[in-house]
């Protein structure tokens, strides 16, 4: 008989998944989804999204591969170059790591930003307050009073000094055209995401193969530990960053099968 402490299939709270189940971070990611979804805060093509996901990390082995520890270093070191960096949240990344993406914005100087696929006035309300709740001191998106060219109406809107404005932005698990269309405004993309053939990465300036919930607080720690050194020394880790190497590394992770 397996020892493997029991869950509830259906936790009602946090707690009580075991911390001693050996899929502890998995259910957990699960259990806010779902959260999420009842909340108002995620849609149901979240739920696809996070399945997807969670298929990638099985493959990469549920950890942080050294090639996106170095991209979500260089993540960090554009952002604390940058005269305005966001980082862009949706009701996926709210649900699953909010205090996460406050504290980097911390840590960085950077605005947080709602922006949904689907997008609703109520989630948009209702994802605004979820971060609210998790410290956020500000919150943008609702304004809406901008457009990133080259999409329909609803998945352009952006605000005018939120995204618009930025440099460089954050999108962990942004679309593929939109990711597009804000490298065509010339915008520093950083992307988060699992898939490194998924288009989203393959468009960014940083794509950062990595869960989520692994990434946002890793480029959080570069960012402490950087945010003290020259714009030099800034500049060097940027731009020995290489998109493709990092790409490639990824690739290679999953198809070589290696856990380690
Ligand atoms: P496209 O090629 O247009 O980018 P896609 O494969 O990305 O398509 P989506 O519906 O955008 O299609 O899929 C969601 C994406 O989000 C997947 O690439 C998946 O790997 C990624 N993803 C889901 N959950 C996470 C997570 N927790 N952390 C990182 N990436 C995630
Ligand atoms: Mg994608």
């Amino acid at each position: 008989m397996s020892e493997e402490p029991r869950i509830p299939v259906a936790p009602d709270e946090e707690t009580e998944i075991p911390e001693s189940h050996p899929r502890h971070e998995s259910l957990l990611a699960r259990h806010r989804i779902e959260e999420g979804v009842e909340k108002g805060i995620t849609s149901l093509q979240g739920l696809i999204a996070q399945g997807r996901g969670e298929a990638y990390d099985y493959l990469l082995g549920e950890r942080t591969i050294e090639s996106a520890d170095a991209a979500a270093r260089a993540a960090a070191a554009h952002f604390l170059l940058a005269d305005h960096p966001v980082i862009s949240v949706n009701g996926n990344v709210a649900a699953l790591c909010p205090s996460a993406v406050v504290d980097l914005a911390e840590a960085t100087g950077a605005d947080i930003e709602v922006n949904l696929f689907n997008r609703t006035d109520e989630r948009m309300a209702a994802i605004a307050e979820h971060l609210h709740e998790h410290g956020a001191s500000e919150v943008k998106g609702l304004a809406a009073d901008a457009e990133i060219p080259g999409l329909d109406h609803a998945r352009a809107t952006v605000d005018a000094d939120g995204i618009h404005a930025a440099d460089v932005v954050l999108v962990p698990l942004e679309d593929g055209d939109r990711a597009a269309a804000l490298d065509a405004m010339g915008k520093t993309e950083i992307v988060i995401d699992l898939n490194p053939f998924s288009r989203s990465p393959q468009v960014a300036d940083v794509p950062i193969v990595d869960n989520l919930v692994r990434a946002i607080p890793t480029m959080a720690e570069h960012a402490r530990e950087l945010r003290d050194r020259p714009c030099e020394n800034l500049k060097t880790i940027v731009e020995g960053f290489d998109r493709e190497a990092a790409l490639a590394a990824a690739e290679g992770a999953i198809r070589s099968g290696a856990t380690k």
